[in-house]
């Protein structure tokens, strides 16, 4: 058993383990400490020439969902595609640490319904036996894709928008190419090293402005908050190359407007089938909080207009750069998962949500207040490496406190996974109002507080690190 093991991964009667109690002064010092602690501990820099954990396996594949057809677009109003771009992907990931798998695809589309998201997890449990936990879907948010499933939420913000059928044929198609790439993904897995790193780009920016009437509309702010980090993380295969490189970086799918008609993954996109010319190596892009941030040429008619190629240079070639400086790399991995429904009050005056949404919303005993009931979803990579994700629009003030308070060296944040359930603005934002609050949010003031009292109890928890909602998850394992 290595050092890493017995140290990290804290099994019972291990006299190596630590508990940690926190208060919330003492969060930063705790963070200091573990992460010191981790990195001397977990950590062993420039591993990627040492021989790969023969428990630890990976498999990506790549699927065209591109359609054939014109299609319905999802982003700004209704509109039907002519001609394609660029074209759009299912990107799959599965890993597996020797007792069970996790299951992530990006896929190159605007917003799913959380309806959807358990529909394709159902399906997946009742084929492969793979617990829903395991399953994590995220979407790029390109403006330029066609819709898939039914609309969700938005239905109840924009019903005229929505008038047009539900394309089943393409949803259909989306859902059997997944299901098909994660079991051609379980037969490709093979023994990796795990390399995490951060990397920085100035590719987006805070989109919220206002002149002196303090009513905040879509434009560029300098001022405002941003989040310019991005999460690597890259998967090496035991003969040196990489397997698959994954970056999580917030950043609005709208280089190109509602004027465009061509089916593209807009910068997301782009930006992966640069990085993969020029390496080699697939990119799965993970979106972040980009609920306030755009990039920096926004919402252009066409990819010329918008300088959607600036973007290889801007954010592709930073990605590079980062994953190249690289030193942390885990020579074993144990990983766990966790979730945690937020209740928090719903807006009022919003109109009825559709029925297939019941499971996403509650009311008071005493029937007085309505609440969304958000599912945050928690991906632990030894103690190293803390993912969380929601079906959101988030704000990245958000996030970026969460990473500031986080024990983990790591954490990431990934957005607009397993559905979407509007814009959570900030607590301050509600000063300037705007689109993000009023139009398509379905939550208060209070949501902000919520969410970070509910996602830094659950990562700084006894559970989380100690692996008791892990243990749980494994007595129902995923099916192997
Ligand atoms: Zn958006």
């Amino acid at each position: 058993m290595s050092c890493c093991r017995r140290n990290i991964c804290r099994e019972k009667n291990n006299n190596c383990s630590f508990n940690i109690c926190f208060t919330m002064m003492d969060i930063k010092h705790v963070k200091m400490l573990v992460g010191a602690l981790l990195i001397l501990v977990c950590i062993k820099p420039g591993l990627f020439a040492a021989p790969v954990s023969p428990t630890f396996k990976a498999a990506f594949v790549s699927i065209d969902i591109t359609p054939d057809e014109p299609k319905m677009l999802l982003g700004y109003a209704a509109r039907k595609s002519e001609g394609i771009h660029d074209r759009i992907y299912h990107k799959i990931v599965v890993l597996d640490d020797g007792i069970s798998r996790f299951f992530l695809v990006s896929t190159d589309i605007c917003v799913l319904s959380p309806s959807e998201y358990d529909h394709v997890a159902s399906l997946l449990k009742k084929k492969l036996g793979i617990d829903p936990q395991q399953f994590w879907w995220s979407v790029t948010h390109t403006h330029s894709a066609p819709e898939v499933g039914v609309p969700g939420l938005p239905e109840s913000f924009m019903k005229e928008r929505y008038e047009h059928a539900v394309d089943v044929q393409y949803t259909t198609f989306v859902e059997q190419t997944l299901i098909q790439g994660i079991e051609e993904a379980i037969g490709k897995l093979e023994p990796v090293r795990l390399g995490v790193g951060w990397g920085f780009s100035q590719a987006n920016i805070n989109r919220r402005t206002w002149g002196e009437n303090k009513k905040a509309a879509f434009g560029m702010n300098p001022d405002g908050a941003v989040d310019r980090k991005i999460g690597l993380l890259r998967l090496e295969k035991a003969d040196g190359s990489t397997l698959a490189l994954l970056a999580n970086y917030a950043i609005h799918g709208t280089v190109l407007g509602p004027g465009n008609l061509k089916i593209s993954g807009d910068v997301t996109g782009t930006v992966a089938e640069y990085v993969e010319k020029k390496t080699g190596a697939p990119l799965v892009f993970i979106n972040g909080a980009a609920g306030n941030l755009a990039p920096v040429y926004s919402v252009y008619p066409n990819p010329s207009a918008g300088h959607l190629d600036q973007f290889n240079v801007l954010l592709g070639d930073r990605i590079i750069e980062a994953s190249k400086n690289i030193h942390d790399v885990l020579d074993s991995i144990r990983f766990y998962t966790g979730e945690v429904i937020v209740k928090t009050p719903r807006k009022s005056g919003m109109t009825e949500w559709p029925s297939y949404l019941k499971k996403y919303t509650s009311v008071s005993g005493d029937g007085k207040t309505n609440y969304v009931n958000l599912p945050i979803r928690f991906f632990r990579i030894n103690n190293t490496i803390a993912v969380w994700s929601a079906p959101l629009e988030l704000f990245c003030e958000i996030s970026n406190s969460i990473r500031d308070q986080s024990p983990f060296p790591y954490t990431f944040y990934f957005g607009y996974t397993n559905g979407w359930l509007g814009y959570l603005p900030t607590a301050k934002a509600w000063e300037n109002g705007g689109y993000e609050v009023h139009t398509v949010s379905p939550y208060t003031i209070s949501a902000e507080k919520d969410l970070k009292d509910h996602v830094l109890t659950y990562l700084l928890s006894d559970a989380f690190l100690n692996n008791k909602t892990g243990d749980m998850n494994r007595k129902k394992k995923t099916k192997k």
